[in-house]
């Protein structure tokens, strides 16, 4: 089968297609013939070394196929059935073993390729609206980069959710996307101050909560943006990595909470991965939940749809189909 790996660390270069054999499912694992691979921001971070990686190492996580085979004591799956996972081992492929633990069925009025474009960034959406700091009517939200691709969705949960949304963006095209999307407010970050501008549309107060997927270049104005008591929820580092802070900032600031999430650790049970699965795939497909596809690309042109995630013009979400 055909994959996409890479063998060293490094620039775009490294990531090369191989041929491998068709993996054999363990016990509690199940064998996926991919329909769709979401691309995420992750697969950068193994490439240039900010994660750690075992090499070769096939990038990926995120997919959606059908069941081919089921290895041993694995209940609830069969093969051809219609499947998603945000924890695919090595999803740039035409094959992929997944823990069965970590799979879920796509509901019939859904297709493939939306299933894959809405998992991972629409489970870690939900997971920070719903549990990380959970929303209420009532609650102000400034939301970062909210054009991007868990941006629009985080956007259209906080908002379903009674909140308002302040967002921030870099262009005029992103902001109408924001808007769409429910933002009450808009902020252009490259032009204004938004530190300022957000303390000005919350009469002073500041926000409940700071969504920050940007990290360097925004993490010291988000604390500035909150109100005494209120919640960073740092969950990215687009623009690159926060630097080490004192943590007597967080009391000079106003008694604040900064919390450093990843999804892993929101679905750790079955139950809570089938309820945050179900309502995020449910409200795609009941149109609750619109999804933005940006571009879809073959397998083979992998390298150039992580270029294109890293460049900062793309919004909502990439595929690639092998
Ligand atoms: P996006 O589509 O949102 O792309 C990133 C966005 O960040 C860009 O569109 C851009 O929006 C903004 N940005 C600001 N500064 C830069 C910069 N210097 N270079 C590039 N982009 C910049 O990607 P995703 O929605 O896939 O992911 C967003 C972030 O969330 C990533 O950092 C990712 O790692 C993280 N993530 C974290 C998860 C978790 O559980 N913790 C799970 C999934 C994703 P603009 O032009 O408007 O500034």
């Amino acid at each position: 089968m055909k994959a996409i790996q890479i063998h060293a660390i490094g620039d775009f270069d490294v990531v090369q297609e191989v041929e491998l054999p068709v993996p054999v499912p363990q016990a509690g694992q199940v064998l996926v013939k991919i329909a769709a691979i979401g691309v995420n921001y992750i697969e950068n971070y193994y490439r240039d070394g900010r994660y750690p990686a075992k090499l070769p190492f096939t990038l990926g996580m995120e997919a959606s196929g059908t069941v081919a085979e089921v290895g041993k004591g694995v209940t609830g799956f069969a093969p051809g059935d219609r499947v998603v996972s945000a924890a695919v081992m090595g999803a740039y492929a035409e094959y992929a073993l997944v823990p069965a633990a970590q799979l879920v069925h796509v509901p019939q009025a859904l297709g493939l390729q939306q299933a894959a474009a809405v998992f991972l960034q629409g489970l870690t959406a939900h997971y920070l609206a719903r549990s990380t700091f959970a929303l209420q009517p009532g609650h102000v939200a400034l939301v970062h980069a909210a054009a991007g691709g868990v941006g629009l969705l985080l956007t259209q949960m906080a908002s379903q959710c009674g909140a308002r949304v302040i967002a921030t963006v870099s262009t005029q095209a992103k902001a109408e996307l924001a808007r769409a999307a429910g933002a009450d407010e808009v902020i252009l970050y490259t032009e204004t101050d938004f530190v300022a501008a957000t303390r000005e549309l919350t009469g002073g107060r500041g926000v409940d909560v700071v969504y920050d997927s940007v990290g360097k270049t925004t993490f010291a104005g988000s604390m500035d943006c909150l109100r005494p008591r209120g919640m960073l929820a740092l969950y990215g580092a687009s623009s690159g990595a926060v630097p080490p802070f004192d943590p007597i900032l967080l009391n000079t600031k106003g008694s604040l909470f900064l919390t450093r999430p990843t999804l892993a650790h929101y679905v750790q049970t079955r139950e809570e991965l089938e309820w945050r699965a179900g309502e995020v795939l449910q409200s795609v497909a009941g149109n609750k939940l619109a999804l933005r596809m940006e571009h879809s690309y073959p397998l083979a042109d992998a390298r150039q749809a992580l270029m294109d995630i890293a460049s900062r013009r793309t919004t909502g979400k990439l595929l690639l189909l092998p």
